[in-house]
């Protein structure tokens, strides 16, 4: 089964998909964080797609494309796979269709977190992630036990160099501009489903799997 997370920078994506994955079996593959394993090993993806990533800006379609379908391409994915943060424009959406569609296989379901602009923003520039297990805090609604430290696993929080409030609000208008459009994209295949991305983490996640199941 290939499902999709679709939703705009802090909707809760990189939560439910962990969630989600543990649930289904299945491998949670996330763009961001294959870009930002490259840039922390120097590779060349990587520092190319620092220049993007540092201005909220989308790293080039040709380039993500390939990232991804070689991830897809691993033994792991033969039952399928949960998407996180891709496809994030139509040239990509339907790079993915045509990567699948030769093996007999489509996306299944496409999981759309809606979440309005002014909570995206709060969320987004109060947001510290853990360095080992990634699980996101938030100093306001959600801060960490002991300051710094991650509750799940003791790690190190930081904040993303693109979760500052200015590169927040250039990524929720690229996120408008060219990722909204993935909605229509996938409601006319008739994939798409919507949960409220407003209400708790549990209750979304319920939200989800129930989709997924139903
Ligand atoms: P994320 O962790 O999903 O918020 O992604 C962080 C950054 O990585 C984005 O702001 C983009 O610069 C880049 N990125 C992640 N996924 C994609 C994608 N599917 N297409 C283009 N750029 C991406």
């Amino acid at each position: 089964m290939y499902l999709i997370l679709l939703g705009a920078p802090g909707a809760g994506k990189g939560t439910q998909a962990t969630t989600l994955s543990k649930e289904l079996g299945l491998p949670h593959i996330a763009s961001g964080d294959l870009f930002r394993e490259n840039l922390g090993k120097k590779t060349e993806l990587g520092l190319l797609a620092k220049s993007y990533m540092d201005r909220g800006a989308l790293v080039p379609d040709e380039v993500t494309i390939k990232m991804i379908l070689e991830r897809l391409a691993r033994p792991d994915t033969a039952n399928g796979a949960i998407l996180d943060g891709f496809p994030r424009t139509l040239e990509q959406a339907k790079a993915l269709d045509e990567a699948l569609a030769p093996q007999g296989k489509k996306v299944d379901k496409v999981l759309y977190i809606k979440v309005s602009t002014d909570e995206l923003l709060r969320r987004l520039a109060g947001r510290w992630i853990c360095r080992a297990c990634q699980t996101p805090f938030h100093m306001v609604s959600n801060p960490p036990k002991v300051a710094g430290k991650c509750d799940a696993c003791g790690g190190e929080l930081y904040q993303r160099d693109d979760d500052t409030v200015e590169t927040a609000k250039n990524r929720l208008e690229v996120y408008f501009a060219q990722t909204a459009p993935l909605i229509a994209y996938y409601t006319e295949k008739g994939v798409l489903v919507e949960a409220h991305g407003e209400n708790s983490v549990e209750q979304v996640g319920k939200e989800l799997v129930a989709a997924v199941r139903g």
